[in-house]
This record gives C-alpha cells, sequence and structure tokens, in this order.
C-alpha cells in the first residue's frame, strides 16, 4: 500500500509525511529546475546532482513542514533548526497562537494602502514597540514608528532618515555615513554601502556610496592578554579621532549592538555603546542601532542597547518582530526625528513607501509575538537556555583546534584555529565550513556556518535533549570536517 499523509498508520507512527530520499531528491530536481535560491552559488546545488563523490556540493534540504525548534524534511527526517532559519524564529516553526494570529486578521483585513489609512494592528504594534523600546535617562525616548517590509529596507529608511533630517535643517554638508568594521545591515545598495562583509560587498562597490568605516569593538581582535572592554574603548577612541576628522560632515554612525552577526557572530564589550552614544551626542550625529538580529531577547535582554543602559535616535527591528512568521521591520525614531520633517512643503516629508508597509497580517503576527513575551516569561526562560548552551559550549571549547568560544544569551560561537589559536585560521580555501555543514545535515541538525565560524541561534523554545543533541553534534562535526579538509 502506498503510504500517504492521509495514512493514519503513518500518523501514529509519527511520520506525518510521506517522506523518503526519493521523494526528497524528486524534490531537488523540480527546486533547480525552476528556483534561484539566496546567498548560494547554484553551482553547489547543480553539482549535488551529478554523479560521484559529494565533495564540495551544498545539499538543497527540501521541508516539508516545521515543528518546533524542529524542520521535517521531505525524506521524512528530523531537523534542529539551530539557527532559527536564518536567525528569524523565535518560538519555533508553526508556533499556535502566532499562527492564529495570522489567520483571524485574514478573515479581517488583509492589507490596506498604510498612506491614509489606519488600522489597528499597525497601530497597537507601534504602541507596544515604544513601550518596550530601550529607554535612557535624561533623553527623549523613542516616539514614533515607521514601517518597512524586510530588515533591508528598514536600513534604508533609517539612513534616509537621519540625511534628510539635516537636509531640512539646510545641513547640506552631512552626507556621510559611519560605520563599524566588519557590520552588516543588509542586501539592498545602501545598506551594501554601510555594511563591511566582504564576500557580499566586494563586487558591488562601484556602486555603492562611501560609507567611513571605523575599527569595530570586536573582543575577538583584542591583542593578546587584552580585555575585551580595553578593546572597546580603543575602538571608540578611534571612532571618536573620525568624528572630529569629519566634524560636521557625518549624518549618522550605524552599528550592531553587542554582536555583529553575518560578520561572523562577533562580540563586543557594551562599554563601546555607551562611549559611542556619548561621541554621537558630541558630534550631533544620529545614532542608528541596527536589533534587526539582536532584538527581541536573543542577547539576553529584550534589546542589545539595554545592557549599555543606552537608546538610539533610530531603531531598526525585522527578524524576530514576527517570531519569524512574516516579513516586517519596524523603524523607531524619536520626536526630535519626526519634527524634522514637519512643514507644508511636501517635499521635506518623508517621502519613503513600501506597497506593503505595515501589512496587518504582518503586524498580528508580531503582535501575537510580543504576547508571547508577556505569556511566557520569555526571557527568563533564554536565562535558563542560555547557561546550559554555555555549559555544553565549554566542553567543545576545550577541543584542540578550538581557538574562540563566545556567547551573548542565546547566541554562541565557535572559531577554529590549526593550533587551537587564533594566529593560524583554516586556510578558507578548505571549506571547514561547508563540511561541517553537510556532516551535520547527516546527522539531524541545520547548522549553518558563517564561512568557517560555527554558531548556534536556536530557537528560544529549544529544550534539553534538543541541546545536547546539538553539543554532540557540534563536537563531531568539528571531527569530521577536520579529517575531510585535512585544514588542522
Ligand atoms: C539580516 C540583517 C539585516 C537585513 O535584513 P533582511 O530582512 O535580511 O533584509 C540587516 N541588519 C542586520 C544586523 C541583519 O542581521
Amino acid at each position: 500500500m502506498q503510504k500517504t499523509i492521509h495514512d493514519p498508520a503513518m500518523l501514529a507512527e509519527g511520520h506525518g509525511h510521506n517522506g523518503s530520499d526519493a521523494v526528497a531528491d524528486a524534490w531537488r530536481e523540480r527546486d533547480l529546475s525552476v528556483l534561484w535560491h539566496p546567498c548560494t552559488q547554484m553551482r553547489e546545488h547543480q553539482r549535488d546532482r551529478a554523479p560521484g563523490p559529494r565533495t564540495d556540493t551544498l545539499p538543497l534540504l527540501p521541508i516539508a513542514r516545521g515543528e518546533g525548534p524542529w524542520l521535517i524534511g521531505r525524506d521524512g527526517r528530523r531537523y534542529l533548526d539551530a539557527v532559527s532559519s536564518w536567525w528569524v524564529n523565535l518560538f519555533g516553526h508553526a508556533e499556535p497562537r502566532i499562527a492564529e494570529a495570522i489567520a483571524t486578521q485574514a478573515r479581517e483585513l488583509q492589507h490596506v494602502i498604510l498612506a491614509g489609512c489606519s488600522h489597528a494592528p499597525a497601530v497597537e504594534l507601534a504602541e507596544k514597540l515604544l513601550a518596550l523600546a530601550p529607554r535612557e535617562s535624561g533623553r527623549a525616548p523613542l516616539a514614533k514608528v515607521f514601517y518597512a517590509d524586510n530588515g533591508s529596507a528598514g536600513v534604508e529608511v533609517a539612513l534616509k532618515m537621519a540625511f534628510h533630517w539635516f537636509r531640512n535643517r539646510g545641513e547640506d554638508r552631512r552626507t556621510k555615513f559611519v560605520a563599524l568594521e566588519g557590520g552588516y545591515h543588509g542586501e539592498t545598495l545602501g545598506a551594501l554601502a554601510v555594511g563591511d562583509v566582504p564576500l557580499y560587498r566586494r563586487v558591488y562597490a562601484p556602486l555603492l556610496t562611501e560609507a567611513l568605516f571605523t575599527p569595530s569593538p570586536d573582543a575577538f581582535l583584542a591583542r593578546p592578554g587584552q580585555s575585551a572592554a580595553s578593546h572597546a574603548e580603543e575602538a571608540a577612541d578611534a571612532l571618536a579621532r573620525l568624528l572630529d576628522h569629519h566634524a560636521g560632515e557625518i549624518c549618522a554612525l550605524i552599528l550592531e549592538p553587542r554582536v555583529q552577526c553575518a560578520g561572523g557572530m562577533r562580540m563586543h564589550d557594551p562599554v563601546y555603546l555607551k562611549r559611542a552614544r556619548e561621541l554621537c551626542d558630541v558630534h550631533g550625529v544620529f545614532l542608528i542601532a541596527d536589533e534587526i538580529a539582536v532584538g527581541f531577547g536573543r542577547t539576553g535582554t529584550m534589546f542589545a542597547c539595554e545592557q549599555a543602559g543606552i537608546a538610539p535616535d533610530l531603531l531598526c527591528l525585522s527578524k524576530g518582530l514576527t517570531g519569524g512568521s512574516l516579513p516586517l521591520c519596524a523603524v523607531l525614531a524619536t520626536q526630535e526625528l519626526y519634527e524634522g520633517f514637519l512643514d507644508d512643503s511636501r517635499e521635506r516629508a518623508f517621502l519613503h513607501s513600501h506597497s506593503y508597509t505595515g501589512n496587518p497580517l504582518a503586524c498580528a503576527a508580531a503582535l501575537a509575538t510580543l504576547g508571547i513575551f508577556e505569556s511566557d516569561d520569555v526571557l527568563a526562560r533564554n536565562r535558563a537556555t542560555s547557561t546550559r548552551m554555555a555549559e555544553l559550549a565549554a566542553s567543545i571549547g576545550a577541543h584542540a583546534h578550538v581557538a574562540d568560544v563566545r556567547q551573548a544569551g542565546m547566541i554562541v560561537a565557535f572559531e577554529f584555529g590549526r593550533d587551537g589559536d587564533k594566529a593560524t585560521p583554516f586556510d578558507p580555501a578548505a571549506r571547514f565550513g561547508l563540511h561541517a555543514y553537510r556532516a551535520a545535515l547527516d546527522r539531524g541538525v541545520l547548522l549553518r556556518p558563517l564561512g568557517d565560524v560555527l554558531y548556534w541561534m536556536p530557537p528560544y523554545t529549544v529544550d534539553d535533549d534538543a541541546l545536547a543533541l546539538l553539543a554532540d553534534t557540534t563536537a563531531a562535526v568539528i571531527d569530521q570536517a577536520i579529517r575531510e579538509t585535512r585544514c588542522a
């Protein structure tokens, strides 16, 4: 008898899907004949279909559905989503409360133009976000919300707002942005211009507006024996010199507070954020906090800025905002910024829009996500989970080729070296990360290394058993990938 999803026996066995390697292979064929995947050298997928040994290929993983922190493949196997599906998922896949909120909203109002119209999910979400946003004593709080529909678009909004605010005041010399080395803010041309991940940026460099890059406070770059805080202070001193040198030319500093995620999960001491805030104030420069990846409890506090006790002038939120269900970005701005656009002239208005600005379904999903933070005491649970992650990471840190283990709340990252030392990184050409990725998939874990940096960024609902699987798998794939690549 052919087993299908309707077969009660299959459901009882907990499969619920007629997966097999043949089904998955057929799906790969179908996919690759029509899809161009994001952030992918498609040839690495194509090779997967060629006969012969599967080295240097990137397996395409067909997913049938999701369940908590698990992805269920068309091959019938379960995969632990250790990267929260590109850092968006907070409470697991197919979270019922979020699903319900989307379904309910879909029967009410799916979308309406937000220019000239208003609707409840957009307003309620703005009220809640402003109430939650980081605060700083003596500073006016974030007061207005502008929606975009993805992180990069939100970064564009923040950059344009900062620039335009000065234009409106007649400060035409303020045309430059300062960004951090090793930072990442998205893939659109404006966002790419303030990013410094060479793999994404280099080829488009001729198209990009010029940004001023300042040294990263990244603790990994500290000299031997130097503390993270001391390195962060030095980076802040460099920022001070840059701001002095370009006095009156800069409209904003943009940074990822606490963790430069796409740049390799590089972490810094919060003292840098304090100093950066002070320096921005001294120089009359806006501070844009890009919390697209680190917001919503990822680094231990609701927002990473809280760890430095600072509030930015512009705050970009996305990824976890909808719990990983729908694309949405919120850019929070101060009243001062907002008022800089109030005028009789339309050109002084912020004439930026996206068709799906403030989409009601996405806002409803975000409201459900914030509801879960309220009802489930998420941050307290995350503290316990991150303690467990720290214990497990420490045992992996003992591995002879691990050069660095670092953690910020629900993010753990491992960096490698031939001699277990930062000074002797693996040869990137050996593609240790790709081998680790494949080996982890074979063991039922979706780890997606950034270059050769392995990291854990699981949904918050991950339990002890899943964490144990993650740690065992990580230890095993490090050995296997080193064997395969002979890079150590
Ligand atoms: C992912 C990310 C972005 C871009 O968001 P998209 O929704 O992928 O466009 C911007 N900034 C940071 C810090 C990110 O991690």
